[in-house]
């Protein structure tokens, strides 16, 4: 006689098969039950043995009495930054730049130009502004352009910041670094704004064919102060991201080689979308899905080899989906949450004081928001903000029947860029076949030889 087995009911749930047999049950939060082929076997049959019923049980693929509660938990943790206010504030004290990167998706103008820059009265203004959010903690990043053109009000931002009370803020500099000098530097030291991000494309050829400068090579540039402000000013958190064209298709793992040689221990290889002048210089530097997919799934593998020779290096998609496939919090990437943080969690503010839902959206007027003239309440309660906010949930598309689906993001931004539209022609869509390709071959890994190294990646970035 068959062990009699508590009540329960199914929870929504998808099937995705891996490589060796196995099969994955994943909740529409991202839960994962991994089964054999007999247990699969017994699951289609609902004959489940006490240990089978154990599995579902824990990871919510069934609902009991006993993880009833733990599933709508699940549910309060995962969205609970819908209700949290906006914690990342990016300021563009200026939209000119001294560099030309092929890619600028901020449509910046040259450095000579004028009337790009932010005023002593809109920066005040936008302090006041972002006050008004009830977080508690804070980011402000400066960003644009490149904002260093215009230090003198990113002083100005963070004295003033520094005379009024009741947040915690976490400041962060996303900076090319060439217009670094000793009296930033020293500013910044004494601020204790240590986060500074910077761009480093792979080896000085191709850095330098991607983001060209007028006055040499941007990366012996980019280089120097990186070892200036690690070793001269204490700065510790310094971060690079690379940009991915064309160009460095072929170089995935000299690419990884220049991130090591420079001591980082992770690398996040983004790819390039079609978002200002990218999209202007598709032609010349774009690919396909597939290719990024072939460039991207070699990066990992070279990465997991010099982390298993005792050199680590971590590669942040990997790590960021890791996140979605293992925990329930809400990611603390503003891009990889769902609804993304579109008006939600980030909002950029334009030198004039407009406010758009985030920063890749600010050269786009469809995603403006408001301005910093309104209050807090009436930009993110606006019809233009909730519009963004409801359409990056992608609930009522069909992502929601996606085996993917707890895993996985929806861009607005990305999709208005590339496709003319802001309701995603999902078969059409590169983003989410990429996507799909990352997902399947991530859960290969998590679930095959190489779990101990992603796990371990996992923990050391959160
Ligand atoms: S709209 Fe796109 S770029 Fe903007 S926060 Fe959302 S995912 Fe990120
Ligand atoms: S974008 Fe694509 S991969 Fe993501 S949930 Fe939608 S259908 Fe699935």
């Amino acid at each position: 006689m068959p062990e009699a087995l508590p009540k329960f009911e199914f929870n929504k749930y998808f099937v995705h098969r891996l490589n060796d047999g196995r099969v994955l049950l994943i909740t529409s939060l991202g839960r994962i039950a991994r089964l054999n082929k007999n247990e699969f076997a017994a699951f289609q049959k609902q004959k489940f043995d006490r240990a089978l019923f154990k599995k579902l049980e824990q990871s919510h693929i069934i609902i009991t009495e006993q993880n009833r509660q733990l599933a709508v938990d699940d549910y309060k943790i995962r969205y609970s930054h819908v209700c949290e206010g906006v914690s990342l504030h990016i300021v563009n004290p200026t939209m000119r730049c001294n560099q030309n990167c092929l890619y600028c998706y901020a449509n910046s103008s040259g450095l000579d130009s004028t009337g790009f820059d932010m005023g002593e009265e809109t920066a005040k203004k936008i302090i006041d502004f972002a006050w008004q959010s009830p977080r508690k903690e804070i980011t402000i990043e400066f960003q644009g352009g490149e904002p260093l053109a215009n230090f003198p009000i990113i002083e100005s931002i963070v004295n003033y910041a520094k005379t009024k009370k009741g947040k915690k803020v976490h400041w962060r500099v996303v900076s090319n670094l060439t217009l670094m000098d000793e009296t930033i530097a020293s500013f910044l030291q004494k601020n204790q704004i240590f986060d500074v991000c910077t761009s480093i494309d792979g080896p000085k050829k191709l850095h330098d064919k991607n983001r060209p400068w007028s006055k040499g090579s941007s990366f012996d540039k980019v280089v120097q102060w990186i070892n200036c402000l690690k070793q001269d000013y204490g700065f510790k958190r310094l971060g690079a991201l690379c940009t991915v064209t064309k160009n460095s298709l072929p170089f995935s793992e000299e690419i990884v080689d220049t991130y090591l040689e420079l001591g980082f221990s992770d690398i996040t290889p983004v790819p390039l979308r079609k978002i200002g002048l990218a999209g202007k210089n598709w032609e010349k530097i774009g690919y396909s899905g597939s290719e990024y997919i072939d460039f991207w799934s070699k990066t990992l593998d070279y990465c997991i080899k010099k982390t298993r020779e005792g050199k680590p290096i971590s590669e942040q998609f990997t790590v960021l989906n890791l996140g979605k496939m293992n925990r329930v919090e809400p990611n603390y990437h503003t891009c990889f949450s769902k609804p993304c943080g579109a008006a939600l969690m980030q909002c950029s503010y334009q030198p004039n004081g407009d406010i758009f839902t985030c920063d890749e959206a600010k050269a786009v007027s469809l995603f403006k928001i408001g301005t910093v003239e309104q209050s807090y309440k009436q930009v993110f309660t606006s019809k233009e903000a909730l519009n963004i906010v409801s359409l990056s949930s992608s609930l009522g598309f069909a992502c929601n029947e996606c085996k993917f689906t707890g895993f996985c993001r929806f861009c607005p931004v990305l999709t208005y860029c590339t496709q003319g539209s802001l309701v995603p022609m999902l078969a059409l869509d590169q983003e989410c076949k990429t996507k799909k390709a990352q997902f399947s071959l991530i859960l290969e890994k998590l679930f095959g030889k190489d779990r101990e190294i992603l796990l371990k990646w996992l923990e050391e970035n959160n």
